[in-house]
């Protein structure tokens, strides 16, 4: 079976033959695996700044941006049965007993640090031909959305974000009513920092949501990503570094800001023009480089004398998965072309180590075992 694995001791990325997995407990799945998008931890594991093989194994098969097709079902599956299209999660539980996160299945917020990842941390991915996985990890996909349904996973960042952000906006008590009002007048502002996929799939979220956005990202206009947030209606900003318009419309308007590029001078910049009780979300995991100067004062004091919040977000739980399975039927029905636009180009699992290796182009790349659908490449 073919798999794209990383050999961390060796430094190579390879494109290597696997045994076929089985089934061997009642709740468990096969899975043929469709399509796996490449990601920014995907790069990074393949430089091996990130990623960790399964004991006892020296590579890790990469991959965790999943769609399959079920082919076989253990005695004990009673949701999912042959043919569904599935989205496997993540992360799953440490074994911790005092770990009551992972005890009550948000290993999303694992408080030991011994969750695992598959593709990631601990457990081999989905960048191969088959995988086997238990039921309780698998989310049906409606057949509509097989063309765009590999985007599920980066979507539930926002998917939890946005969860986060609606139990905080609870502190604000006069908020219900103001949004209402201010809905009717002008809208609630937010901005996306980046226009990658993680960028572009929250910038839909928050318009869905209601709110009014703005994507800040350094390519100039036009570009494939400013053309999708401006087809579906918000704005586009470049530059070298925050716009005037953009400090101004930060301070005092904005109410959230949604940080994906994991590029941290431009989040602890974007930061100083936070307005008054706001909430800046970071998604970024930047890999760690040397210590850069921050406005340290200036931040803590406007944290506390603005009621600011900055929190991280990590994902997720079965609840954003499944949120963001609706989502994807909604902005495919609310936008119909603005999702495929962001899937740039198919790839074949052989060509998968060059791309991992080579620098990125395009919007989002999916490696795809399924041969049929391995006709467009845009890039
Ligand atoms: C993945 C998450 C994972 C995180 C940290 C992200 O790219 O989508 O599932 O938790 O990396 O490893």
């Amino acid at each position: 079976m073919k798999a794209v694995a990383v050999f961390p001791h060796t430094r190579e990325v390879k494109f290597i033959e696997q045994e076929a997995p089985h089934i061997t407990e009642p709740d468990h799945v096969k899975v043929r695996v469709l399509e796996v998008g490449i990601c920014g931890t995907d790069k990074e594991i393949c430089s091996f700044e990130y990623g960790t093989p399964p004991e006892g194994s020296d590579y890790l098969v990469i991959g965790h941006e999943a769609l399959g097709e079920v082919i076989e079902v253990g005695p004990a599956v009673n949701k999912v049965k042959v043919g569904d299209l599935v989205v496997p999660t993540v992360r799953r539980p440490c074994s911790h007993p005092e770990c009551n996160p992972c005890r009550a299945g948000y290993a999303d917020f694992c408080t030991t640090g011994d969750y695992t990842e598959r593709g990631i941390k601990g457990v081999q991915g989905f960048m191969t031909e088959e995988v086997v996985d238990h039921e309780r990890y698998l989310h049906v996909v409606p057949p509509e959305l097989r063309d765009v349904a590999v985007l599920t996973e980066p979507l539930t960042i926002a998917e939890k974000a946005g969860n986060q952000v609606r139990h905080i906006l609870d502190r604000l008590p006069w908020l219900a009513q103001y949004l209402q009002e201010e809905a009717m007048h002008h809208k609630t502002t937010a901005v996306v920092l980046g226009a990658g996929p993680v960028g572009l799939l929250g910038a839909m979220k928050l318009m869905v949501t209601g709110w009014e956005t703005f994507v800040y990202a350094l390519a100039p206009v036009p570009n494939p990503s400013s053309d999708i947030v401006e087809s579906i209606g918000g704005t586009y900003y470049s530059a070298g570094r925050v716009p005037e318009e953009m400090q101004e419309a930060l301070f005092g308007h904005i109410y959230l800001v949604y940080e994906a590029t994991g590029v941290s001078s431009l989040a602890f910049e974007t930061l100083e023009h936070l307005g008054p009780n706001s909430i800046f979300v970071m998604t970024g995991v930047p890999s760690l480089k040397a210590p850069i100067e921050v406005n340290a004062d200036l931040l803590m004091r406007n944290i506390v004398l603005k009621n600011q919040l900055v929190f991280g977000t990590v994902n997720a739980s079965a609840e954003d998965f499944d949120a963001a399975i609706k989502d994807i039927g909604l902005f495919r029905q609310r936008w119909p072309h603005a999702l495929q636009a962001m899937i740039t180009s198919h790839v074949a699992p052989e060509e998968a180590p060059d791309l991992l290796l080579g620098k990125s182009s395009g919007i989002k790349s999916v490696i795809t075992f399924d041969t049929s659908a391995r006709t467009t490449n845009k890039e």
